[in-house]
């Protein structure tokens, strides 16, 4: 809760009215956006680069956003798109579901609605990826609606100014109300980007720039001298681990076996190897995926690489084994355990929407191939 003993220490408007003036001057220079008092970005362009910035680094996106609006400048082109080159162009940035959701909204925007974004929160929060946090960012930043945008870096500003003490993720609600509060009803697009911004590069998680902070002398956790120690955190719980064996199966023509996910669920409709299920070393016997036999894609000779792909998801860590055997050109015949295989050529992978985890796999068994 906020402390009773640091209330807020400006006015609300001057909040806004300094952190704007602040960002006219160090804003950051990104692809998607429309600098300062400028007309806004395109509703398209700030649509896609939210979906993309909503689990990953904004240094990572950058590559990503140019390389979608080259492949498809407007959302009716990516409404146009096929689904597996959508996929296998956000390989690389994670969280699939993203990708999906983003063609499935691009086919609703350009189908159902003349190929026009939704102005207001509530109507873009009916489109399939985009929840309150990003309705929020497109109605300020591409339409100027007063809309409050909470990020990490807006949580921890909120945290620190305010020296909010409920740990997260309990006190989300309180720096939801604070930012609120903040939240001026003119140029509310830049204001959510300046105090985006001001998370990002001078209240970082750790090293905080206080002395270049336009709203230093306001700060309830720089007066009380421990400012690291916001925004508090409730104790996370450890990461199961999960188990699973890789089946790498190799064509006399030099060709390997792959298969495509379910369309639901992690991964959903991305390519990847055959393999047992994947399961908490906790619920297996021996913590080893003993039962591997039972999954196998053909009756062949299997055989146990060297060496595993660790690889960390959102809730869990995944440890994997590979197995390897060889069969003959017509092994179609005798696949069992794969819906939908393919058949590929494992040294030219690109036009395949492999997850990084898949890749890694492939580029364990390639190694092998090698030695
Ligand atoms: S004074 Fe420091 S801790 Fe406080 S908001 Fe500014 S940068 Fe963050």
């Amino acid at each position: 809760m906020r402390s009773p003993d640091h209330p807020t220490a400006l006015p609300k408007s001057q909040y806004a009215a300094r952190l704007l003036d602040w960002y006219d001057c160090h804003y950051r220079h990104l692809a998607w956006r429309a600098p300062p008092g400028a007309p806004a970005a395109a509703p398209y362009r700030v649509w896609l680069s939210e979906i993309m910035l909503q689990q990953t680094a904004v240094v990572t996106v950058g590559p990503y956003f140019t390389k979608f609006l080259d492949a498809w400048p407007t959302v009716d082109a990516l409404a146009a798109a096929e689904m597996d080159a959508v996929l296998t162009a956000w390989v690389g940035l994670g969280y699939y579901a993203r990708a999906r959701n983003l063609h499935r909204c691009a086919q609703i925007v350009a189908a159902e609605l003349g190929g026009k974004f939704p102005n207001t929160e509530t109507e873009l929060q009916k489109l399939p990826g985009i929840g309150p946090y990003t309705a929020a960012a497109i109605a300020a930043i591409a339409f100027g609606q007063t809309a409050t945008v909470v990020d990490g870096n807006v949580e921890r500003v909120m945290a620190r100014l305010f020296a909010v003490t409920e740990p997260l993720p309990k006190a989300k609600s309180i720096l939801r109300e604070l930012a609120q509060a903040l939240t001026p009803i003119k140029r509310a697009g830049d204001y959510a980007q300046a105090v985006m911004d001001l998370g990002a590069t001078v209240c970082r998680p750790r090293g905080p720039l206080c002395g270049d902070c336009p709203v230093a002398d306001a700060c309830a956790a720089r007066r009380l001298g421990d400012i690291d120690t916001y925004p508090r955190r409730a104790a996370k719980k450890a990461k199961p681990t999960r188990r699973g064996t890789m089946f790498w199966l190799r064509r006399a023509d030099g060709r390997t076996l792959l298969r495509r996910r379910p369309d639901k669920g992690l991964l959903a409709s991305m390519i990847e190897v055959p393999s047992t299920p994947w399961v908490d070393v906790e619920k297996q016997s021996d913590g080893t995926n003993s039962d591997w036999r039972k999954y196998v894609p053909a009756a062949c000779e299997w055989r146990r690489l060297e060496g595993q792909v660790h690889h960390t998801f959102t809730h869990f860590h995944l440890v994997l084994d590979l197995m390897v055997a060889d069969t003959a050109v017509d092994a179609k015949a005798v696949i069992e355990n794969v819906a939908g295989e393919i058949w590929a050529d494992p040294h030219d992978l690109s036009g395949l929407a492999l997850p990084t985890v898949m890749k890694k796999v492939v580029r364990l068994a390639l190694a092998e191939d090698r030695s």
